[in-house]
């Protein structure tokens, strides 16, 4: 790259690497931003915190206001483009009237590399990318590489003999066994937590421990590199001894790769990685025919989703899929507001009938992802005529938080080929086939309009794009004409 950056621009970068550095955001990368007004002073700062923290570049400009029109923004990751948890930062940098975004390093994940710098420039925003790159990967090798790689993200976490427990150091052993140069970066003087000391940390809910059960433990017990019980690991120097009085077994890094690998490879057709784990299977018989109930978790976020599956599905194309998120009101209570019971009920009706097909039954996603009690709140405020996208939006939720990566990985799991979605919301179908998932056709699933969710579902077809044919189910009046609303 031939571009000169000043001392002043450097300075400003290294604030904001030093601002993300501190903190543990995995599987999210550390992210910091700096926001330098038309003055040349810093009028804001900020650093992604963690998982369902709002992201650097929302912290800087909340922080700078309206100091933020004509500003230049230094950021050390490329801003998101995309619906997640949050609305895209790219937006936010638009709406706020930035005038230049300087970036470190770009998104190494391909499907969105280059995509956010596209939208800010797009919206007329100068930008520039490369300053300190290097620098702004090192900050979070691990995540770069993950990305780059589809290799699942891992960390060892070794507790230092000096530091005791409460600064224990975390090395990424995917960045370990392919990057040994930054291993010469860690200054770890590992010694073997006890298992005693690792179920004292996760009584204190340090995020290390919470990484390792799921994620590391999760992944090498799958690998069969260790059973259920066996905590631990590692690394350079001889801990048999240790180990063997703590009664641990000893894995090598270069074996934990060559696990992850094997795994990668097998199941992961679409080089994905396998972000969910299988952890239980029941037959569960149903007034709509018998299924097989597969409980999932979901290695991002400890979520458990569940697999209804009727007949053979793997490897076979066109499976009927209900992809359904999770409604305590209307799936449970049989509530009338909206109509995700009926819905739910119809579509294993369907799949009962036709012999083959999944209902995957995904948890946090009440509310379109904004959750119980706030879906409670939104309720509320239609009682005093807000419609329900509104209602989310003066809640502070975007009108569709709802991510669906671990359905995705679920249906990969399945070994399902290709499927017919069941829904009336394209944006769905979207969300989903982002993820590589073969859609083949929309199956329009109607049921349950009543009086009560009439307004809802038109919000639904006028604000959310859903397409739902009105007039052929005004007809098909579910129970529970009067109600209380
Ligand atoms: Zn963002
Ligand atoms: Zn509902």
């Amino acid at each position: 790259m031939s571009r000169i950056w000043s001392d002043a621009e450097r300075g400003w970068m290294s604030r904001a690497i030093e601002l993300a550095r501190p903190h543990r955001t995995h599987p999210n990368p550390r992210v910091g931003c700096v926001i330098v007004g038309a003055g040349g002073k810093v009028v804001g700062e900020g650093a992604h915190r963690g998982v369902g923290t709002s992201h650097a570049e929302a912290v800087a400009l909340e922080q700078a206001g309206d100091a933020a029109r004509g500003a230049t923004v230094f950021v050390t990751l490329e801003p998101c483009s995309h619906y997640g948890r949050t609305p895209p930062c790219a937006d936010a940098l638009v709406a706020a009237g930035v005038a230049r975004v300087v970036v470190a390093a770009y998104d190494p994940d391909v499907r969105v590399r280059g995509r956010g710098v596209a939208m800010l420039q797009q919206a007329g925003i100068e930008t520039a990318v490369g300053l300190m790159e290097d620098e702004a990967v090192r900050l979070d090798v691990g995540f770069h590489h993950h990305r780059r790689t589809g290799l699942p993200y891992v960390r060892a976490v070794v507790a230092d003999a000096e530091a005791r427990s409460d600064e224990a150091v975390s090395v990424d052993i995917a960045a370990l066994i392919s990057e040994a140069d930054h291993l010469l970066e860690t200054t770890v003087s590992p010694r073997l937590p006890t298992r005693g000391e690792l179920e004292g940390l996760a009584e204190h809910g340090h995020l290390y421990v919470a990484i390792e059960d799921t994620e590391m433990i999760g992944s090498l017990r799958r690998a069969g590199l260790v059973d259920a019980a066996s905590h631990y690991v590692r690394i350079g120097e001889n801990h048999d001894g240790l180990a063997a009085q703590n009664g641990l077994r000893v894995i090598d890094a270069g074996e934990i790769g060559a696990g992850y690998r094997r795994i990668d490879l097998e199941r992961s057709p679409a080089g994905w990685p396998p972000l969910v784990l299988r952890r239980a299977e029941a037959s569960i018989p149903t007034h709509h025919g018998r299924f097989r109930a597969i409980g999932y978790e979901s290695l991002e976020d400890g979520r458990h989703h569940v697999a209804l599956v009727r007949g053979r599905v793997a490897g076979e194309e066109g499976v009927l899929v209900r992809i359904h998120s999770e409604c305590l009101t209307g799936d449970v209570f049989s509530s009338l507001r909206c109509d995700c019971g009926f819905q739910l009920q119809e579509a294993m009706h369907r799949i009962g009938e036709a012999g083959r097909g999944v209902v995957l039954y995904m948890r946090g996603h009440e509310g379109r992802g904004i959750g119980l009690i706030d879906k409670l709140a939104a309720y509320a405020l239609q009682e005093q005529g807000r419609d329900t996208v509104e209602a989310n939006l003066e809640l502070g939720h975007p009108e569709d938080n709802r991510d669906y990566g671990a359905g995705a990985r679920i249906l990969a799991d399945l070994g399902i080929s290709s499927l017919r979605l069941l829904t009336n919301n394209p944006a769905k179908r979207a969300g989903v086939e982002a993820y590589g998932v073969r859609i083949i056709e929309r199956v329009p699933l109607v049921a349950g309009e009543n009086d009560h969710n009439r307004t809802y579902l038109r919000t639904k077809v006028a604000k959310l794009g859903h397409v739902i044919d009105m007039e052929d189910h005004s007809r098909r009046r579910v129970r529970g004409e009067t109600g209380e609303d």
